[in-house]
């Protein structure tokens, strides 16, 4: 199917919440109102579609991203973790190494403090990417100011996270 094709997008509008529970979990049950919108997937860049809900008619906003951007997004998000990591790695080396070499690299010292701030912001870059990287997704609800709302969801549309293809 080529990416450009119409497809189809399900959005649901909360409708009612009551606590549910098994022998190991507790949570929420929620139910929702579903109605489903036709998009068009675009196939280069991203764009902005207008979606009505039939439940209480609100005007929400999704945007839809071609799959080469989405894709390309997450694969830059791969690679800040990727280098995150290597720094987290490289700093922790060279902070063992002196320690089992007996000359400790004190942490007050211009040496120390750099490897602290280069460990803290490999961290970062790590945690950072590797959440941009799980969350990057095609297709976003918005409302006009804030990014989705507590009533209304994407139910279905979205495609499944494919981790072997970043
Ligand atoms: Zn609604």
């Amino acid at each position: 199917m080529p990416s450009h094709e119409q497809t189809t997008v399900v959005l649901g509008h909360l409708t009612g919440r009551s606590p549910a529970w098994g022998l190991t979990w507790w949570g929420e049950e929620r139910r929702y109102r579903t109605s489903a919108h036709p998009y068009r997937r675009p196939e280069t860049g991203d764009h902005i579609v207008e979606l009505r809900c039939p439940a209480c008619d609100a005007e929400l906003l999704l945007r839809v991203r071609s799959l080469a951007l989405s894709r390309l997004i997450r694969k830059r998000f791969l690679i800040a973790a990727a280098i995150g990591l290597v720094l987290v790695a490289v700093t922790v080396a060279i902070g063992l190494g002196s320690e089992y070499a007996g000359t400790p690299i004190p942490l007050p010292s211009p040496l120390g403090t750099s490897l602290l701030v280069a460990f803290l912001a490999g961290a970062a870059a790590a945690g950072i990417g590797l959440y941009g990287w799980r969350n990057e997704s095609a297709l976003r609800l918005y409302t006009e100011t804030v990014k989705g709302d507590e009533h209304h969801r994407l139910l279905s549309g979205a495609e499944p996270h494919d981790a072997s293809a970043p």
